[in-house]
């Protein structure tokens, strides 16, 4: 039988992880399999189920999205420290009977920003809006990209404030609310970790932020352009670009876990990437 693999979330209609990683297994000429699974909300426990009788038929591995992925977390044997800092799994390993979480989320946007799009970090001021678990999965591959600053923003400051704290000492970090970031000047990478594109709305980002030289990063994705990247386009920023590339090389990264050989990305980007405008 071909090794199993699956993608777990709810709703998962709109999931592009079978496309993905079929064609990195073509490409890497791997027997396996890949497919996606609509995981139970209710009772409590379900998800675990799901999980556990996929391991229990051969299941090698699996990701795992909204709005499961703390639960996934939750129920691993072992976790990587940036899936413990982000308290969050988006890739599990099912290994002698283990389950092995990691968060490639991060070090897929770190890659997707640093090697696709060429634009090292290292002395660089970063903006990154949001605190939730995609911006708690970015810290630790952000600040060892070394930034000369990076400031994470977010609505609820208490939330952000105990981020930062999670991590003193490691880098350059600031916290703030938006209402600080007049003041903060401009940031040669603003990137939008906020969910607020999924319902059309704009965090309260001021556009002195923006550089025209810098970069515009939205983590979402297939949605053209968001209201932030529309901010920063009319704040005069070229560098605009949603997370297609970040969705690709987190994958990417999980394939590289499990099978051991990494795949080319490029050609993959170039497939899903829906034009911004
Ligand atoms: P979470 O639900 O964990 O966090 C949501 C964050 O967005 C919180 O910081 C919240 O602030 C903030 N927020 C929500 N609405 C607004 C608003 N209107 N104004 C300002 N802030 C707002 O989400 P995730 O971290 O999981 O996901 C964030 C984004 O990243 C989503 O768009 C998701 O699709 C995308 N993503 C993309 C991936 C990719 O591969 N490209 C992978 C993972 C995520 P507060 O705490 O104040 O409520």
């Amino acid at each position: 039988m071909k090794d199993q693999y699956a993608v777990v979330g709810n709703p998962i209609g709109h999931t592009k992880s079978p496309l993905i990683h079929s064609l990195f297994a073509q490409e890497t000429r791997q027997d396996m399999s890949y497919t996606a699974i609509e995981g139970p909300l209710e009772p409590r426990n379900a998800f675990q189920d799901v999980v556990r009788t996929f391991a229990s038929r051969g299941g090698k591995g699996m990701n795992v999205t909204a709005p499961f992925k703390l639960e996934a977390f939750a129920m691993a044997n072992d976790r990587s420290e940036r899936a413990t800092l982000a308290g969050a799994a988006n890739t599990v390993k099912f290994e002698d009977g283990r389950l092995l979480a990691d968060n490639f989320d991060g070090i897929g946007l770190v890659r997707d920003i640093e090697v696709n799009l060429r634009l090292p970090m290292v002395g660089k001021r970063v903006l990154m809006l949001g605190a939730g678990g995609a911006a708690r999965g970015a810290l630790l591959p952000f600040l060892a990209a070394h930034p000369a600053e990076l400031v994470v923003a977010n609505r609820d400051v208490s939330k952000v404030d105990a981020l930062v704290a999670s991590v003193a000492g490691r880098g350059p970090l600031i916290a703030c609310g938006y209402s600080d970031l007049e003041r903060l000047g401009r940031f040669d990478l603003v990137v939008n970790a906020t969910s607020a594109s999924l319902t059309g709305d704009l965090p309260p980002v001021p556009p002195s932020v923006f550089s025209p030289d810098g970069t515009a990063y939205e983590l979402a994705y297939g949605k053209g352009l968001t209201p932030f990247l529309r901010l920063a386009r009319n704040a005069g920023v070229h560098g605009v670009t949603d997370g297609v590339g970040m969705l690709v090389e987190q994958a990417a990264e999980a394939f590289a876990w499990w099978r051991g050989v990494r795949p080319q990305t490029s050609a993959v980007i170039d497939r899903l990437a829906i034009p911004l405008d």
